[in-house]
């Protein structure tokens, strides 16, 4: 690798972030550029994220990489200049449908094969953790080794520790219109600027990743999925776990100044953009109200949306694209991409540098989703 090598970053959030950092932290000489459509870095999924850190009961592909992803959050940690509220007081699923109890189970044993250690939870056992929820629980799953973290606070001190280098060229407020490859190198069409030309493409541009590849006649075999959250006012009492009840499709945390973050994904939730309609947050609300019956109505005082990538096999997409030459691309995290970001684009930017994917993301390629035309890719 020479000094006159340029990278291109496309995206700002912990993935995009998480491999400019690498390119930094491993003494990459060349320029780097990262370019972010927001006025502000990790505006998107990266802020909105629920925070769950969770490791076990991952797919056996994933089990590693999510191990390892873990210990790269805990040493940023060390890094930051405030805490950025990552806690490991355990992550409770539950289930009560037939196929959420099989799922469960499945997590259990997938868990004794690497990836935390993890307890199955009849019913009084759930509510000694849980007294507030639905009498009609059946199972839960609980990692007492996994955690959370505030994805905001976290995702501006990764960027912090970005701009601490102050070698990478930072263009926030510039959207990626276009990119092609001439000549073996990348140029980048700006909405409104210069284009940018680069030797290397990292795209990390989360759900906006497949509409860039196309104008480069390429696909990512990736869905959009909404999710609503609300945040309600600091409540009692104080609880440890991230929990997720599946039959409700709710998330919950009380994050560190005792507010409670929740939200749901939903068939109903269909409306695939940013705002927060009053049929959707009431939605979320009815959700809430389901599964935690005894834990009051929370007094909401904040609402967002965000839009979860998702690929087919619900493992993320990351490597390099056939019929594209040096370009590569993290994307398609199905709500495992705070995990995951950081690591993975450190691990990227070392592939930067060497020209060798580390092996461990080999079952990430994207060229597994190889498939004729007439293949249908309704199912998940
Ligand atoms: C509601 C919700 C809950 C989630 N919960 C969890 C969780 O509990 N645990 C977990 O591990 N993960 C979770 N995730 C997933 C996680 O937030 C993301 O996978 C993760 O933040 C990956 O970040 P990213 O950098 O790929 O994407 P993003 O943070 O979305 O970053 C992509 C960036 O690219 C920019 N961009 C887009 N288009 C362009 C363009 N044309 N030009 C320039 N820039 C562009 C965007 O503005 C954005 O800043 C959740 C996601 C959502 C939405």
């Amino acid at each position: 690798m020479t000094k006159q090598q340029t990278v291109a970053i496309v995206g700002g959030g912990v993935a995009g972030l998480g491999a400019a950092l690498g390119l930094m932290d491993h003494g990459f000489a060349g320029r780097v550029v990262l370019i972010e459509s927001e006025t502000e870095l990790g505006q998107r999924g990266s802020r909105r994220a629920a925070g769950a850190l969770r490791r076990a009961g991952r797919a056996d592909a994933e089990a590693e990489l999510a191990e390892r992803a873990f210990a790269h959050w805990r040493a940023l940690e060390k890094r930051f200049s405030v805490d950025v509220g990552i806690r490991q007081g355990g992550v409770l699923l539950v289930g009560s449908s037939a196929e959420h109890v099989a799922d469960l189970r499945e997590k259990h044993a997938r868990a004794g094969r690497g990836g935390g250690a993890t307890r199955l939870l009849e019913r009084e056992e759930i509510r000694g953790l849980m007294p507030w929820i639905r009498h009609d629980v059946e199972l839960g799953l609980l990692s007492p080794e996994d955690g959370q973290v505030d994805p905001a606070l976290a995702t501006q001190q990764v960027a912090k520790l970005v701009r601490s280098h102050g070698r990478v060229e930072i263009r926030s407020g510039a959207a990626v219109t276009g990119i092609e490859q001439r000549a073996g190198r990348w140029r980048l069409a700006l909405a409104g600027g210069e284009p940018i030309e680069s030797d290397w493409l990292i795209l990390a541009a989360g759900a906006a990743a497949p509409r860039i590849l196309e104008s480069a006649g390429l696909t990512l075999p990736v869905m959009s999925a909404k999710v609503v959250t609300l945040r309600s006012a600091p409540v009692e009492p104080r609880f440890a776990q991230f929990f997720q009840d599946w039959d409700a499709q709710l998330f919950l945390r009380q994050n560190v100044r005792g507010e409670l973050q929740f939200g749901c994904l939903g068939q109903d939730l269909i409306r695939v953009d940013d705002g927060v309609s009053d049929r959707e947050a009431a939605l979320v609300l009815e959700a809430f109200r389901h599964s935690l019956p005894g834990l009051g109505e929370p007094r909401v005082v904040d609402s967002w949306a965000g839009i979860i990538d998702e690929s087919r096999d619900r493992l993320p997409i990351i490597g390099s694209i056939d019929g594209a030459d040096r370009l590569l691309v993290a994307a398609g995290w199905s709500g495992h991409g705070f995990l995951l970001g950081p690591y993975v684009g450190d691990l990227i930017a070392r592939q930067v540098m060497t020209g060798e994917p580390d092996p461990i993301l080999m079952p990430f390629a994207p060229a597994r989703f190889s498939y004729s035309p007439s293949t249908s890719n309704v199912d998940a």
